[in-house]
């Protein structure tokens, strides 16, 4: 991504800042901090941070230790870089008058209640009548709208999965474990360049595909079964997620009735998409449809969610809640029916709102893969 994307990108901040009358802003959440900075580092833990960013109106820092040191540099050149050598709060404190602001943000749905007592504490060593404010939607607010350079990245991320769920597909037979299968799909995400998967896949054969969120097991697949494949990867950055059902042998006439309702459900709700439209709006037409078609009660999760750098973020599409879908969101359709005992279907697409409607950025090709 060119440089003046992260200067823009934190010129929006600062304007948000300003209206809130906050004189810094502490950013944690790793996400954020890629997307303001560029600085790729991952966090191992919640309590294991690479770094974070502290945004000011006439300055930004990057404070991270002696582990990133070059990276930060390299990758985030328009933060002032500050290493940490005995931990962040130190560093923070460290800062002195640099600090010396009133009013500091932090984002209060990610930070411990230790760390945000440790940032407290720098904070009044500076001024001792700062206040902590938290703000939780600063960055999210704007990830939610998508930048052309980070659709192309989500389309090609989405173009390895579906590559990678093709080539799984090609050898593809009764008798295979889900979890060799699920194994398959990393491996090929990563030998396919993606950094990562973007959540570990889900393979549900047979009854185990009622659970929305199977783990894969030793469970062989067998004949005349439906088998749920939900899989992403995360290619520069940005992550991809699908679903698709595929059938092993000829399935019953039921599995075949709930996949055609599934299907148009799917399409239904897709048919709605466009900014301007309600998510919960949305999510009633393929919840609507699946109730009359009489599986009301086996359809409990959300229709979808936005994704991006992370692989479930706003807006949701479910049932209350609803927020209104803007041009360039790029958002999961994923209906589902799950019949306890006996078996399930679930198909997802990521679709991204245009002004008339929305762009499936799915192939084609992959819809309906029946029996080979
Ligand atoms: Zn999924
Ligand atoms: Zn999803």
């Amino acid at each position: 991504m060119s440089r003046d994307i992260f200067q823009r990108r934190i010129q929006r901040v600062r304007e948000r800042l300003r209206e809130e009358g906050i004189d810094a802003f502490l950013v944690a959440v790793p996400e954020n901090r890629y997307y303001l900075s560029g600085f790729e580092a991952d966090d191992l833990l919640l309590t294991e941070s690479s770094g974070y960013l502290l945004i000011m109106e006439q300055a930004s820092y990057l404070l991270t230790d002696s582990r990133y040191e070059e990276e930060a540099k390299a990758e985030a050149p328009d933060f002032n870089v500050v290493i940490y050598r005995n931990g962040f709060p130190e560093a923070l404190a460290g800062l002195g008058a640099d600090l010396a602001v009133r009013r500091l943000a932090v984002e209060g749905h990610y930070l411990t209640v230790k760390l945000h007592g440790d940032i407290e504490k720098a904070l009044r060593e500076s001024r001792p009548d700062a206040e902590i404010v938290s703000l939780t939607d600063v960055v999210e607010k704007l990830r939610v709208v998508k930048e052309p350079e980070e659709i192309e990245r989500i389309r090609a991320s989405l173009a390895l999965t579906e590559k990678v769920l093709l080539a799984v597909w090609e050898g593809l037979k009764p008798g295979k474990r889900e979890r060799d299968v699920a194994w398959e799909i990393e491996r090929r995400i990563r030998e396919g360049g993606g950094e990562a998967v973007s959540f570990p896949p889900i393979v549900a054969s047979g009854a185990n595909a009622a659970l929305p969120h199977a783990v894969p097991t030793d469970r062989m697949i067998g004949e005349g079964e439906l088998v749920i494949f939900d899989l992403g990867s995360r290619l520069h950055h940005c992550c991809s997620d699908m679903t698709r059902t595929w059938a092993s042998g000829e399935p019953d006439h039921k599995l075949r009735e709930i996949y055609s309702i599934v299907r148009e459900a799917q399409v239904a709700a897709q048919a709605v998409v466009r900014a301007g439209e309600d998510t919960a709006a949305v999510d009633a037409v393929a919840r609507d449809f699946i109730r009359d078609a009489g599986y009301g009660d086996y359809f409990g999760h959300g229709l979808g969610h936005g994704l991006g750098l992370a692989v479930h973020e706003p807006p949701g599409l479910r049932k209350t809640k609803g927020t209104v879908l803007e041009e360039n969101m790029v958002v999961t359709v994923e209906p589902g029916i799950y019949l306890p005992g006996f078996g399930g279907v679930r198909l997802e697409n990521m679709v991204r709102v245009t002004q008339t409607g929305c762009e499936v950025l799915n192939g084609v090709d992959l819809m309906y893969r029946w029996t080979r």
